[in-house]
This record gives C-alpha cells, structure tokens and sequence, in this order.
C-alpha cells in the first residue's frame, strides 16, 4: 500500500508521511489532518487530504 505524500509548503521538498492508505479508505475520510515534520528544513507541515499530492497512486 502507499504511503501518503505531501510537499512541503516552505522547501517544496517531497516528504513522505508514515501513513499508508487505500484508494477507497482515502475517499471516504472526511476528517484527516495531519501535522508532519519535513525531514529537509524542519518546518512543521500542517496538512488535509487534498494536500497529498500522490492521491492518483493510491488502489
Ligand atoms: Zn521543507
């Protein structure tokens, strides 16, 4: 399955959060939000379901 991944809104650097996720789980959650520490530049990362931006990915 694979892991959820955002940009980081400072760095734009790539990160990948530890949270891994269907297709169909992802569509149905409403609620996701999420805080993840780019691994980069150390900027907090607040982020939501339409921030992850490999959503095409997941099955
Ligand atoms: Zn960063």
């Amino acid at each position: 399955m694979p892991k959820l991944q955002i940009q980081c809104k400072k760095c734009n650097h790539i990160i990948d959060t530890n949270i891994s996720m269907d297709k169909k789980s992802f569509e149905t959650e409403t609620s996701m939000n999420n805080s993840t520490n780019c691994p980069k530049c150390h900027t907090v990362n607040v982020w939501s379901k339409q921030d992850v931006i490999n959503q095409h990915e997941l099955h």
